[in-house]
């Protein structure tokens, strides 16, 4: 089944770039000699480790608990021996735990049961267990949002895919389609829900075409336009429902998966496996061999940067999409379950203008999907005026979807502000 996605204003075009890779099949990156994997990689509290130095571990081995409601479990991506338990600053500055355990090459797994009785509560239950958090970057855990204090009527799933260059989640819905569509049933039957929609851009219109013929599947085509594929817009596009400010997608009664999630979802429960790999997309101009390759949990950058042969004309490397990804400082840092892509870029791919006064153009409000005024938010913050960057500027609403920076003639580091303000914020007010 089809229908018309609900138009929506704002955003702004973007070339998708994903030519370079889109036609090639995911390939599986042979696993480095030592993988860090950190504890802190999913929203919510650091999962806290049970294992110690020394050990011996499996693929797929529980190495580090959940501690509290919001936290995911952790399991290690190869197997071999745990040889340190330390802190370390990951690509964003931020300090946490990670556990480095020394690759023995024996690919020894220690998977779960696969689920024999597939209830609302085993799958769940399972999705808990496995380590499950939103692979479309949020990394909120899955259980949790799974498990909404709200009734919801509607799973709708996020093929959208619309940071340029990534092709990751394409490529699964090229290779992996029946697999997923029990991943999605899976996750419609742990929510008891009948009502299932797809939102997939209409740059991929062979995928949209495969889910139109699902009898209990609605495809929605989704318009190129940036950022169509967030929680908010991609909600309004397939319901007409509007998520109220501050509030969640379960308010609208929906709840929102990525299609990689749902891929997980059916590993863990068909196949007893754990999340401890996800297929992310190298690109950019800088590397001489583009892929989507499986990568382990906790790889290095540059290792994987290595494999695709990135070269010396390489001018920025970016974690994620070029829009909402950061700026990699150290290619040591590694890979998490969130990490979507590794982009090297060219000087020619990158803006390297400094920001200049801001020149009161109103063309960031004008892009901003969120309808917020993003020439506030970065006024008051370059001030040091948090709460006037919230009541002014709206910056809690923001989703930091990069389109204001994007379309700024001045340069403005617009995303910048925003996210000092909310960390600012949180300080002021504690939450
Ligand atoms: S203010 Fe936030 S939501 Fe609006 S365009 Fe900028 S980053 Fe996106
Ligand atoms: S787009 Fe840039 S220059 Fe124009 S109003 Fe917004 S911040 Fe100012």
């Amino acid at each position: 089944m089809q229908i018309k996605a609900n138009p929506l204003r704002h955003g702004v075009p973007l070339a998708d770039k994903k030519a370079e890779t889109k036609d090639l099949p995911i390939e599986i990156l042979p696993a480095p000699d030592a993988v860090a994997i950190c504890m802190s990689q999913h929203i919510g509290k650091p999962a806290q480790p049970v294992v110690q130095v020394g050990d011996a571990v499996l693929k797929g081995q529980l190495i580090a608990r959940a501690d509290g409601p919001v936290s995911a479990n952790i399991f290690s991506s190869v197997s071999g021996t745990v040889k340190a338990v330390e802190t370390r600053r990951d690509d964003r500055g931020a300090a946490a735990q990670y556990i480095v355990v020394e690759n023995d090459k024996e690919n020894r797994t220690a998977f779960l049961p696969p689920l024999a009785e597939k209830t609302k509560e085993s799958i769940l239950e399972r999705i808990r267990e496995a380590g499950i958090v939103g692979l479309g970057g949020a990394a909120f855990p899955t259980y949790v949002k799974m498990t909404p204090r709200t009734p919801v009527d509607a799973l709708i799933i996020n093929g959208a895919e619309c940071e340029p260059y990534l092709t990751c989640d394409y490529r699964l819905m090229c290779e992996k389609y029946d697999e997923l569509l029990r991943g999605i049933r899976y996750l419609a039957a742990a929510l008891g829900v009948e009502k299932i929609y797809i939102g997939i851009e209409t740059n991929k219109p062979d995928c949209i075409e495969r889910f139109s013929a699902e009898e209990d599947i609605v495809a929605v085509p989704l318009h190129e336009r940036y950022p169509m594929g967030s929680e908010k817009h991609l909600i309004y596009s397939c319901t007409k429902r509007k998520v109220p400010c501050g509030k969640l997608p379960a308010d609208a009664g929906c709840v929102v998966q990525n299609v990689a999630t749902a891929y997980a979802v059916y590993e863990a429960v068909e196949l007893g496996k754990p999340l401890f790999e996800r297929v992310l997309t190298v690109s950019g101009g800088a590397v001489k061999e583009p892929r989507n390759l499986l990568v382990p949990n906790g790889t290095p950058f540059s290792y994987i940067l290595d494999y695709c042969r990135m070269d010396e004309t390489c001018a920025m490397v970016v974690d994620g999409g070029p829009m909402m990804g950061v700026a990699v400082a150290d290619l040591g840092a590694v890979t998490k379950k969130a990490t979507s892509g590794l982009l090297a870029l060219t000087k020619t791919e990158i803006d390297g203008r400094m920001p200049t006064p801001c020149i009161s153009c109103g063309r960031c409000a004008q892009a901003c999907p969120m309808h917020l005024m993003p020439m506030d938010i970065d006024f008051y913050t370059q001030n040091e005026d948090y709460e006037g960057a919230r009541d002014w500027g709206g910056v809690l609403n923001c989703i930091e979807c990069g389109s204001c920076a994007y379309v700024c003639p001045a340069k403005r580091p617009i995303v910048q502000s925003v996210r000092l303000a909310k960390a600012r914020l949180r300080e002021l007010t504690g939450k």
